[in-house]
């Protein structure tokens, strides 16, 4: 299986960092030993002295498929889950300055911690309007809702798929809304899709 990240899928995230609203999805992969699962803790890497938390709602692929409609795409997602997309932020800056890929900031072992339970679409009264946040330690810093994002999870699919077969297994991080920060060692992390606690882990 394979990991898709999409960046800069919010307008206020895009404004933290003064990047530039994209013309199409921009992603980029994970390995599949980024995978952190069953809420076990994160060990703060010795590598980055700042790491930062993103709280996405993640796609799972449930058909195989290559360049799907975008009006056929939503069949492909199976259910819906949260992650955390862990980001080196100081080595992503480098990696950005210097025009290199970002895989050692945010390729990681166990940089994309997914709940352990995800929700079916039908389950949901309407998948362009799921909300989400993010508590760190009892305090929420992140709060989301997937009609915020510039390109939804249709468009996200066959876009991707052009380029990309999407798998069964398959995970896609959708984007990060505004709020994103620091972790540090200590910390805990509660992600929660509407009222229903989802994530559940300590940074150590
Ligand atoms: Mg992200």
């Amino acid at each position: 299986m394979k990991i898709i990240c999409i960046g800069m899928n919010y307008a206020r995230h895009i404004e933290e960092f003064a990047g530039e609203t994209p013309q199409n999805p921009v992603f980029f992969l994970k390995p599949e030993t980024a995978l952190l699962r069953n809420n076990q803790p994160f060990f703060y890497p010795d590598f980055t002295k700042n790491l930062h938390y993103e709280t996405e709602l993640v796609l799972r692929i449930g058909r195989i498929g290559r360049s799907i409609p975008e009006q056929f795409a939503a069949r492909y997602i199976s259910a819906i889950g949260l992650g955390i997309d862990f980001t080196a932020r100081d080595m992503q800056d480098e990696c950005r300055k210097r025009g290199l890929p970002w895989e050692i900031a945010k390729g990681f072992d166990c940089s994309a911690p997914v709940s352990p339970d995800f929700i079916l679409p039908g389950d949901f009264r309407d998948i362009r309007d799921i909300n989400f946040h993010l508590e760190l330690n009892g305090v929420t810093v992140q709060e989301g809702n997937s009609s915020s994002l510039i390109f939804p999870f249709s468009r996200i699919i066959a876009y991707v798929s052009q380029f990309i077969t999407l798998k069964i297994g398959d995970l896609i991080f959708t984007g990060t809304p505004e709020g994103v920060g620091r972790v540090e060692t200590g910390y805990n992390l509660k992600g929660y899709i509407e009222n229903r606690l989802m994530l559940d882990f300590d940074v150590k």
